[in-house]
């Protein structure tokens, strides 16, 4: 009799005889000096876009923020529960991260939402719509362009949806003060699924650009 399902047991154990023993020294000076990750990364809920799996980062390497569709809200000190807010204030303020990564995906089930805003809710509470409704002027004109096929809409929303969480990043005061010191920096990235290719933001323009790896 166990209390969590079959496959997770499994894949626990592999983790304890693999990854954990042949890194246990990493785990153990992290527990006792804390962690120190020098980037964090807001990225999707997305089963399919962990982002330690995608830049094969080890135990205290990343700080990762995850919520539906990569979101971040802009900056609203009014006493509401704000888990987005409390991790980006966490990983700028106490831990002191370089570097902020926003990286939306590829067929990303939130985007696909809030292009097709108007059917029901999943839930009387309606949370993803209310949580869509974030970008919900830049969905409008998207999904009202006829111009695009449903695909290119849908890839176009993920990458404005980058920029705009980038934007409201800038609208904390912690983020715009450190990063006009030149402390913190900013990143767009967007990563597809499908074939496994990462794009990065190009700062000045705002496209989004395959890196050059070595
Ligand atoms: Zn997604």
């Amino acid at each position: 009799m166990t209390n969590l399902p079959e496959h997770l047991l499994h894949g626990y154990r592999n983790f304890m005889q693999g990854r954990y023993s042949a890194e246990s020294g990493r785990y153990t000076s992290l527990a006792h000096e804390g962690q120190h990750p020098e980037t964090m990364i807001i990225a999707c809920c997305d089963s399919r876009s962990a982002p330690e799996t995608i830049f094969d980062c080890g135990p205290g390497e990343l700080f990762v923020l995850r919520n539906v569709a990569n979101l971040v809200p802009p900056y609203e000190p009014d006493g509401v529960f704000r888990s987005t807010s409390a991790a980006l204030e966490f990983a700028v303020q106490s831990l002191r991260v370089k570097n902020i990564v926003v990286m939306g995906h590829g067929r990303c089930g939130g985007i696909k939402a809030a292009l097709n805003n108007g059917g029901p809710p999943l839930s009387p509470g309606d949370f993803i719509g209310r949580w869509m409704s974030l970008i919900g002027p830049a969905a409008e004109t998207v999904s009202t362009s006829t111009l695009m096929t449903a695909t290119e809409r849908q890839t176009a929303l993920e990458r404005i949806s980058i920029r705009y969480s980038l934007a409201n990043l800038r609208s904390f005061p912690c983020v715009s003060i450190l990063e006009g010191k030149g402390k913190l920096t900013l990143y767009g990235a967007w990563f597809d699924i499908s074939t496994g290719e990462l794009w990065v933001m190009n700062k000045e323009t705002g496209d989004f650009e395959r890196p050059e790896l070595d």
